[in-house]
């Protein structure tokens, strides 16, 4: 294509604090509609907002982790427009002076490169209400639970080149606020929104292109699909001697349609929020929050790799959320070694996980008793398929037995008797005298054969690994 895509990403991550931002109620999703709501957050006269602070240590935090400046000195202000899920009619955001400014993030790619993103801004606002316009054949119902809980809008800076980078950039910004805990970055929830502005320019043209925001990106995999569709489109305009509307449009699932044309800074008539002071933070807040913030999942990624030699796979999925990097660390600490520990969380765990549709918080076996499920195995005295495909799901449900117990009232314990072993194998060879013969002639796929006759032959209690062992030596 003779055209190169500029994205820059507007991401807005819903804090998970015990209070919104500038008023006392709970933040929660999916409760009872305007349960939540106080007369601050209905824009009532005469209520005044008083600043969370846990929103903006979380800001603060996610700052530090995004490599920005944190200002020592900010202030809020007041963004005005008429919308019935803004009962105040204006909304307290960051305009002049953000919380945070001049980040980066180095993106991972898929052939093993790496591309900067600059974070031009973090902001701290407030969320809107909800319109609901499914609920009710005539009319348009408001939920305003969401009404003022804390928000950050994380604004990259134009420096996205393709949907891939997009996609890996928006999965980062959601690993860092799990691994913050600020929020549980779900993004059908709505806890995790992005806005998408992309425009296109010849390549090799310094001066950027009339850009176009698209909303309604509710998961990765439709940030990607919007980017390339609106990619095709803004070229074939171009192509055809037009020109590139800047307007806001939104992603139905299969293209953007329009949605309203942009409306500029102006338009909103912002002005400083008279009703909250400005907001100082002193330099020993500041480095006290930067030395309690956990391994950011970047530097556990290199540290899987550099000291685990994980593969860049494993080690992906291993970062994906703390939780999840924690139990992991937990089998470490139980004597697990990386590699084994990596395969059964990206294995068996994994998979139980997905199966149940439950988070990482709400796995019931204890790292302890995981552990002792993969000694079994590593010291053969269960076989890895018995471990894996038997013992832990009875292990699963029933986690606070004891493996080894289950095991036993399994019969999955492995024959020790070297004896008994020999036996075994002596049977099967002696059974099976044409097989041997094709065997020695070359044919060595019969190997398979043996061992699952050797395994049949004792009723499970065989360890294939060391049948076959034996049975390579026998048969050499
Ligand atoms: P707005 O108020 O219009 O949403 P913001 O400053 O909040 O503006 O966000 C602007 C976003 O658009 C940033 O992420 C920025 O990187 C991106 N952007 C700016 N110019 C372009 C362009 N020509 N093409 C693509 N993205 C752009
Ligand atoms: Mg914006």
């Amino acid at each position: 294509m003779a055209y190169e895509m500029v994205v820059g990403l507007e991401v807005h991550v819903q804090l998970q604090t015990q209070a919104k931002v500038f008023a006392p109620e709970a933040v929660t999703f999916g409760e009872r509609p305007n349960a939540f709501v106080s007369w601050v957050s209905l824009g009532y006269p005469g209520t005044l907002p008083v600043l969370n602070k846990a929103c903006i240590e979380a800001a603060a935090r996610l700052g530090l982790a995004l490599e920005c400046e944190i200002a020592s000195e900010f202030f809020f202000s007041r963004k005005n427009y008429f919308y019935p899920d803004l009962p105040k009619g204006y909304q307290i955001t960051q305009e002049a002076a953000p919380i945070a400014r001049r980040g980066q993030v180095f993106l991972r790619l898929a052939d093993g490169s790496r591309h900067r993103v600059g974070i031009e801004r973090i902001q701290l606002e407030e969320d809107t209400g909800k319109s609901l316009h499914d609920q009710d054949p005539f009319d348009t119902l408001l939920d305003y639970n969401r009404a003022g809980i804390g928000l950050v809008e994380i604004v990259s800076e134009p420096d996205i080149r393709t949907p891939q980078q997009a996609m890996a950039y928006l999965a980062h910004i959601r690993r860092v606020v799990r691994f913050l805990g600020i929020s549980d970055g779900n993004m059908e929830e709505g806890s995790l929104r992005c806005d998408a502005n992309i425009s296109v320019r010849r390549w090799g043209e310094e001066r950027f292109g009339t850009r176009v925001e698209i909303k309604n990106l509710n998961s990765i995999s439709a940030l990607g699909k919007a980017l390339d569709y609106e990619y095709r489109r803004q070229v074939a305009l171009l192509e055809a001697g037009q020109a590139v509307q800047r307007e806001t449009r939104t992603w139905d699932g299969t293209q953007t349609v329009p949605l309203r044309e942009k409306e500029t800074a102006d338009d909103y008539r912002y002005f400083p929020e008279p009703d909250l002071p400005p907001v100082r933070l002193s330099e020993e807040w500041l480095e006290r929050l930067r030395r309690s913030l956990p391994e950011l999942p970047d530097r556990l990624f290199d540290r899987l790799i550099g000291e685990y030699g994980l593969s860049a796979d494993d080690a992906l999925l291993l970062t994906e959320d703390r939780p999840y990097a924690e139990y992991f660390q937990a089998l470490l600490r139980e004597g697990v070694s990386p590699k084994v520990a990596a395969s059964w969380m990206n294995g068996p765990v994994r998979a139980y996980l997905n199966e149940a549709a439950i988070p990482m918080e709400a796995f019931p076996l204890p790292a302890s008793s995981l552990a002792k499920l993969i000694r079994l195995a590593e010291s053969r005295q269960v076989s890895l398929t018995a471990a894996r495909e038997t013992l832990f799901p009875h292990l699963v449900q029933n986690p606070t037995a004891e493996p080894a117990d289950i095991a036993q009232r399994l019969d999955l314990f492995l024959s020790q008797d070297e004896n008994q072993l020999e036996a075994w194998i002596a049977d099967v060879l002696a059974e099976h005298p044409d097989k041997v013969e094709t065997y020695r002639k070359g044919k060595v796929g019969l190997l398979g054969f043996f061992v699952g006759q050797v395994v049949r032959r004792s009723g499970g209690k065989a360890d294939p690994k060391e049948v076959q062992r034996r049975l390579a030596e026998k048969l050499a």
